[in-house]
């Protein structure tokens, strides 16, 4: 999200809600299930990540209808109030670099994972909003990220499931590093993001997000680079890996969480392209972002704010990145 407060409402191009019947169940959306499904490139959000209240409005096809896993909390407030540190998993470790070296199935890969935005981010208007290039064009550093409607930050969330998923990596013997593990005063910028990837020569990367868009809008997407070659960026080689880290995650979270894909973005596929993120543009390893939710829409952000469904969110995660790794 690109907005510099918590209380902004982005713009909503409203979407005709029609009604369809349930087309795809989502038991069905097995890894396999999505790797057939297509993918259409959604261009043209303003910030690096989120599509800013469903970019595209092509959102009519309610493919899936299914209801995400009910054991959620019932309303928004759910954990969201509780110090992180009542989570199942733990959340403040010591750094990666003072861990047991790793022995598992991932012994000697690298996963970068990208908590998105920052916390603190919203003191530093100034620092955030200087402009990047990243490679396409000029944007902003960084952004402040959305909120719940009750104000619990994106940029927590983002940091939250990053443990987690820095966890169930490392268990697997992979060399964990993060972008920023809430202990800068702002960013990093976009392109910085991206080039901690490139010089951990990163066997995969992943931007977690979670998305601000208009109540009713929900599910999860998958966001991949496209082929994007203009002045510093140049992604061609790492489009086609990225489609497949990016289809292996989005089946994985389908099926370790039961949330059904966006219903705004990406034709229920769960997975839209872009060439307009620096994060990903500027990127020369495999990796995508995830907006694992829309944190503007009670019923995601019920999601959003369990402990529970973040774990499994991870779990997702996890799995499709261990899958890419172990081809
Ligand atoms: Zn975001």
């Amino acid at each position: 999200m690109s907005y510099t407060g918590p209380d902004f409402e982005p713009p909503q191009p409203r979407r005709s809600r029609l009604r369809r019947p349930l087309t795809v169940a989502v038991a069905a959306l097995v890894p396999g299930a999505l790797l057939g499904w297509g993918v259409y490139a959604a261009v043209g959000g303003p910030d690096d990540g989120d599509t800013g209240g469903g970019g595209s409005d092509r959102a009519g096809a309610v493919r899936t209808s299914a209801s995400p896993s009910s054991d959620g909390p019932a309303s928004e407030d759910g954990d969201a109030e509780k110090p992180v540190g009542s989570s199942p998993a733990p959340t403040s470790e010591a750094p990666s670099a003072s861990r047991p070296p790793a022995t598992g199935a991932l012994k000697g890969k690298v996963v970068v994972i990208d908590p998105g935005h920052n916390p603190a981010n919203f003191q530093h208007a100034t620092e955030i909003n200087r402009k990047v290039n990243v490679g396409t064009h000029w944007k902003e550093c960084d952004t402040t990220g959305t909120a719940t409607n009750a104000g619990w930050p994106e940029a927590k969330f983002t940091l939250d499931v990053a443990h987690r998923l820095r966890d169930l990596l490392e268990k697997q013997g992979a060399t964990v590093k993060l972008t920023q593990d809430g202990d800068r005063s702002f960013g990093p910028c976009v392109d910085e993001r991206a080039r901690i990837g490139n010089e951990a020569k990163a066997d995969a990367a992943i931007s977690i997000h979670a998305d601000g868009s208009g109540a009713g809008n929900r599910g999860f997407h998958v966001i991949m680079p496209g082929a994007v070659h203009d002045g510093a960026a140049d992604t061609r080689a790492v489009v086609e890996p990225s489609a497949e880290l990016g289809k292996r995650v989005a089946g994985s979270f389908v099926r370790v969480t039961g949330t059904a894909p966006s219903n705004y973005v990406g034709d229920g596929t769960g997975l839209v392209t872009r060439t307009d993120l620096g994060g990903l543009n500027l990127s020369t390893v495999p990796k995508v972002f995830i907006e694992c939710g829309n944190m503007r829409d009670s019923t995601d952000a019920a999601l959003l704010t369990s402990g529970s469904w973040r774990q499994k969110a991870a779990e997702g995660m996890s799995e499709g990145i261990v899958s890419f790794l172990r081809g």
